[in-house]
């Protein structure tokens, strides 16, 4: 999908918005991969993330943030949602400034150049049941005032590359009430992000604790609507696939995490025949790369379905384009920026992959021929963040990154 026409844009693809980052857990990526117990599953994995998340402070944020969107940039990611739920100090109290984790994030979009979304994520209870905040929890929560106060001072800060949304952590940490009389408080333009349906756990507590599924108590109680992005919905029934579909939410995957930590596959073939709109999150950062993203999204609706080029169809038979389509689509709805054309990529002609490779041909030999990154230059906002597929301060990002790791470990 070339940005036009023109013989020299064969090579030029509209930048990739990342919908959903935790950027903190860049630093714990490789290090959940040895079973502790033969039952280790999310919520294994999520004691691991908690231990980790205890550790950090603003500068330590910033620097692994810095780090994480460079190599964003450098994999042709232009934009990030960033779901940001680290909020105090690790004993749970706020800090002097209570968005001075929020502000770290906002620090490392300015270093690195990315245009950022930032999530200040609202986190009030450890269960659909309502019960208290775990004490490794603690550094996530909020009530409705002091969110508010937090969300009203960071969109002062808005302008230039930087959004401010809303994100609730999930239903089970966010009570009805209170989701309620934040929705109601927000500005009508406001881009609202949640955690949804990941689990058959959460599926389930949702059924027991509010009679319904997930989704389809959110659709019937939130007003959902093309502001909204639900990230992961990995477990749906038919009613809300058309639910999410006809509201005009997008829905955020993250392939990689979600393969990573055993959610479950998405229903991607009924949501692409209900119309839905989509696009793509790096989440845990396992992966920081759109290619891979979008490639294990095929993969896994093929294993799935034990069919090829699924992601497809008469009008669209190139699986690279339809999926890079699929994505542009979610660039603006998702993000609260408008669609730009000051915000793209250019893939490396020179490369061996390419070869011989048609107008045509180029988007799937990038996505479906192999692991060398395939980015040789990035612009945002009219300067050259990457180029001969490095970030501007790769090297001293890098070595701030390294110092903040070996204090956090
Ligand atoms: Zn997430």
């Amino acid at each position: 999908m070339p940005a036009s026409n023109a013989p020299d844009d064969r090579w030029r693809l509209p930048g990739i918005p990342n919908l959903h980052s935790h950027a903190f857990q860049r630093a714990m990526a490789g290090m959940a991969e040895r079973q502790g117990d033969p039952n280790d599953s999310f919520w294994t994995w999520r004691e691991t993330m908690y231990r980790i998340a205890a550790r950090f402070d603003p500068d330590s944020l910033h620097a692994v943030a810095a780090q994480l969107y460079a190599e964003m940039l450098e994999a042709g990611y232009t934009r990030v949602c960033e779901f940001h739920y680290l909020h105090h100090a690790p004993d749970g109290g706020p800090y002097a400034d209570p968005a001075a984790m929020s502000n770290a994030l906002v620090r490392a979009a300015r270093d690195t150049g990315i245009r950022m979304t930032l999530l200040p994520v609202l986190y009030m209870s450890g269960g659909f049941d309502g019960r208290l905040l775990s004490p490794r929890q603690r550094r996530f929560g909020f009530d409705v005032d002091g969110y508010l106060r937090l969300f009203e001072s960071l969109r002062a800060q808005e302008g230039g590359n930087l959004r401010v949304g809303c994100a609730l952590h999930s239903l089970r940490a966010v009570p009805e009430k209170a989701m309620h009389e934040v929705l109601a408080a927000l500005p009508g333009d406001t881009p609202v992000h949640i955690h949804i349906a990941e689990q058959i756990g959460e599926v389930q507590d949702s059924l027991a604790l509010r009679g319904a599924r997930p989704v389809e108590w959110l659709l019937a109680n939130a007003g959902v609507d093309e502001r909204w992005t639900l990230v992961h919905a990995t477990h749906l029934e038919d009613d809300e696939i058309a639910g999410i579909a006809r509201s005009g939410a997008t829905v955020a995957l993250c392939p990689t995490t979600e393969a990573n930590l055993g959610d479950g596959l998405f229903p991607m073939r009924e949501f692409l025949a209900a119309n839905g709109r989509w696009g793509i999150g790096s989440d845990s950062h396992i992966s920081v790369s759109p290619v891979e993203e979008l490639r294990w999204l095929e993969y896994g609706q093929r294993l799935l379905s034990r069919h090829r080029n699924v992601i497809a169809d008469a009008d669209s038979p190139s699986v690279g384009e339809t999926l890079l389509r699929g994505v542009a689509d979610s660039r603006a709805s998702a993000t609260g920026f408008d669609e730009r054309d000051d915000e793209w990529l250019l893939l490396d002609a020179d490369a061996p992959q390419f070869a011989g490779a048609t107008r045509d041909e180029i988007v799937d030999r990038w996505i479906f021929a192999g692991n060398r990154p395939l980015v040789r230059e990035v612009r945002v906002g009219g300067e050259t963040l990457v180029a001969d597929g490095r970030h501007r301060d790769r090297d001293a990002i890098a070595t701030r990154y390294r110092e903040a790791i070996s204090k956090l470990l």
